[in-house]
């Protein structure tokens, strides 16, 4: 943005930054990883302040904020649930969402869970792309860290920590010969998301596959859309990254922390996370409200090359 952008604000000679909403609706279709379920995913424009919520259109468009108080369970996937109804698996469309800076928008879903697609988040950034971007006319808030907010269970350790971006250090360790121990720091931004970050598929072990389905998840699981580690062997090489595994953990942890409802400006240090340790980190920020700040944001990064693309037919990239 520049300073002579009708939607910029200057505070103190400061640009603020401004809310963006998807230009246009646009769909993708596929299946939920866990259900099995074909479902139609659909972008569509929202008012400023009004936040990421899903619609289930199924069910008489009922709403879900896009909340971790709506958080229902975050086992192997997060599951969200208010007015009576769950949204299921949220977390690599909100991981794509607030990496490109959507703000609000309305998440619509035609069966409960979110479509899969290839495992990683590259095909909401395409549809969010497709989109196109709309600055709306109100400053962007984010969530300033201003102390430590630590949480640890069972060997897993994870913190937010005060810095003047927001960066993500993760770490795992498996007993595994082919991903004994992997680690990664990055500072995030749209681009380092997009190229780092959004490629990075699902992934699991061929041993537990047979004992997720018996307990009703992975059912629309195939080496099409997660990576199979077997005991000695990734069964759908290549890999995208050599450590495409701790770099999908970090997608994970970037859609669980967009539940606090706005940008993060601060470190996220995970050592071998999940669902839960990131959505249970996120519930106690909130809950320590000394920790943390609203400001607003006074960093403009530029929009992308599609955000003034023609309008395109909602996009299909269905399996
Ligand atoms: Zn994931």
């Amino acid at each position: 943005m520049t300073v002579g952008d009708p939607l910029g604000r200057v505070l103190a000679g400061t640009v603020m930054e401004s809310q963006r909403t998807v230009r246009r609706q646009v769909s993708c279709a596929g299946i939920g990883l866990h259900s099995g379920h074909s479902v139609t995913l659909t972008l569509r424009p929202a008012p400023a302040g009004s936040g990421i919520r899903f619609v289930r259109t199924d069910v008489g468009n009922v709403e879900i904020e896009a909340r971790v108080a709506h958080v229902a369970s975050a086992h192997y996937a997060t599951v969200l649930a208010q007015n009576g109804h769950t949204v299921e698996t949220v977390e690599h469309v909100l991981a794509a969402l607030v990496s490109l800076g959507i703000d609000n928008v309305t998440v619509g879903l035609d069966h409960a869970e979110v479509p899969i697609m290839d495992g990683s988040a590259v095909p909401f950034v395409e549809l969010i792309r497709a989109a196109g971007v709309r600055r709306q006319p109100v400053p962007r808030l984010c969530l300033r860290i201003t102390r430590p907010v630590e949480l640890a269970r069972d060997g897993k350790q994870i913190a937010l920590n005060p810095s003047d971006r927001f960066r993500i250090s993760y770490s795992i360790s498996f007993a595994h010969p082919l991903l004994r121990h992997q680690e990664r720091t990055f500072m995030l931004d749209e681009a380092t998301f997009v190229d780092e970050i959004a490629p990075a598929r699902t992934f699991t072990f061929l041993k537990e596959i047979e004992q997720l389905r018996q307990q009703g998840y992975a059912v629309g699981g195939s080496l099409a859309n997660a990576g199979v580690v077997g005991e000695a062997e990734i069964l759908n090489h290549p890999l995208r990254f050599e450590d495409e595994f701790v770099r999908h953990k970090m997608l994970d942890a970037i859609g669980d922390l967009a539940l606090l409802g706005m940008p993060v400006v601060g470190h996220l240090v995970v050592h071998r996370g999940g669902h839960d340790l990131h959505t249970a980190l996120a519930l106690k920020v909130l809950e320590e409200r000394d920790a943390w700040e609203i400001v607003e944001q006074p960093d403009a990064p530029e929009l992308p090359a599609a955000a003034d693309s023609p309008v395109g037919a909602a996009v299909s990239t269905g399996r």
